[in-house]
């Protein structure tokens, strides 16, 4: 087997031989599958096996892979040059797009990972509040900064404590954490910590212990105990953004934030990610403001170009009911699990994201995710990948959509559901 192959040799000189952990497969007990190519809704390994991909790395490939309007825009940036450390009307021209898009991003910083972005933006909100205490909800990732690394402190500790060994305890000790969709968590938090506190910021469906869709007026909540307090609301939206609809999760249940970040989606496969909001706080930001950020390959013209296109395509495809289209495939997939596995999974879908957990409680929040039986996954996951079904390696991630999948797609993926009979 090459994957294996490829394993070994990358084992000897990367870190468990990925750039990035859940690569690994190491929660589904098996060697990762080196990528050779991807074209459409497929992924081929380079043992040549080809499957259905699920994953779209991670969310940013909604128009299917190898997208020939994004590749060509891309190869035209290239032509020019690949990086200037100044200005061009392509970092313009995406900013405009996404204005457009998510009428909140009054200002805009286009920086370079999802990690960045929220980084970025927390500094502002503390910048512009004088405060330091965040709140962030127990499930939720927003990228691998120290502060954001963090776990609820159990029992008699109020103090949050780091999640990741490297990450001093002062790093952690103003994230004050809550539990997702429980708003007396919230209100206590603003209660203990009066005047203190700068922003929540919050993932607002849920996708990184696996989908976790908010009730009925929770983010409404959320809205105005921040406005209440004088702190300001975060949608870390590196996932749903141009995903749920082209305004992201904002525009889908219709709440302003005060500062947004965006990721994956935005960049259409390159490293590129924006905060930005309300443009009173977003003068904090240098020059402008006394709130330093900056980034060498910050609005990089190639990047910018991948972005540029892919939000031109669903801005026209959006014409058309793209993201109607990508609701109704969710659902019939979703249907699909709940058809076949009945009462041994609970299926979380919205629009084109989807998880389907091993437990028969309804999942809500971050207890009830990891009641999941990941053992049973770990089974099921492979079962489908021998069916040609490629799955995130991992319970707590999200199934990704794309416009590409077809309706041929979701058969085959459901069919192969009911082949790998009863594992659960
Ligand atoms: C992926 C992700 C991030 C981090 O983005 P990177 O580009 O991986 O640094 C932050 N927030 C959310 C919600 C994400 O899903």
């Amino acid at each position: 087997m090459n994957s294996d192959i490829l394993y070994e040799r990358s084992k000897k000189l990367m870190p468990g031989g990925v750039n990035s952990p859940v690569r690994a497969f190491g929660s589904v007990g098996r060697n990762p599958l080196f990528i050779d190519h991807a074209k459409g809704s497929k992924i081929y390994d380079v043992d040549g096996n080809e499957y259905i991909d699920y994953v779209c790395s991670w969310g940013p490939m909604i128009l299917g892979h190898g997208d020939d309007r994004v590749i060509g825009a891309v190869q035209d940036a290239c032509e020019n040059g690949l990086s200037f450390g100044a200005p061009t009307e392509k970092e313009a021209i995406l900013a405009e797009l996404i204005k457009q898009c998510v009428p909140s991003m009054e200002r805009i910083r286009l920086v370079n990972s999802g990690t960045e972005a929220v980084m970025s933006a927390i500094r502002v909100a503390r910048g512009y509040t004088g405060r330091d205490k965040i709140v962030k909800f127990r499930g939720c990732y927003h990228g691998h900064s120290d502060g954001l690394l963090v776990k609820a402190g159990s029992g008699a500790l109020t103090q949050s404590v780091p999640d990741s060994a490297g990450v001093p305890l002062d790093y952690t000790k103003n994230t004050l954490v809550a539990e997702y969709n429980d708003r007396d968590s919230v209100s206590r938090l603003f209660e203990e910590n009066k005047g203190e506190i700068a922003c929540v910021i919050v993932e607002p469906v849920a996708a990184n212990m696996g989908v976790v869709l908010p009730e009925e007026g929770f983010l409404e909540f959320l809205r105005s105990i921040t406005t209440d307090n004088g702190a300001l609301l975060i949608f870390d939206e590196v996932i749903t953004g141009f995903r749920l609809s082209l305004g992201g999760a904002q525009e889908y249940y219709g709440i302003v934030p005060d500062l947004s970040t965006f990721g994956k989606i935005v960049g259409g496969g390159l490293p590129l990610a924006v905060y930005g909001g309300r443009k009173d706080i977003m003068d904090m930001v240098a020059p402008v403001g006394a709130v330093y950020q900056a980034g060498t390959l910050s609005g990089n013209p190639i990047a910018t170009a991948a972005g540029i296109a892919t939000l031109r395509i669903l801005i026209e495809e959006n014409e058309r009911g793209l993201y109607d289209e990508l609701e109704k495939k969710g659902s019939i997939l979703a249907d699909g699990f709940r058809k076949s596995m009945g009462d041994y999974v609970w299926v979380n879908q919205i629009g084109s994201l989807l998880s389907v957990f091993f437990t028969k409680e309804p999942v809500r929040d971050y207890e009830s995710a990891i009641s999941a039986d990941t053992k049973i996954y770990a089974r099921y996951f492979n079962a489908m990948l021998e069916k040609g079904i490629y799955l995130a390696p991992s319970q707590f991630e999200a199934m990704f959509i794309s416009a590409i999948h077809s309706e041929y797609d979701i058969k085959a993926t459901i069919d192969a559901i009911l082949l790998t009979g009863k594992i659960w």
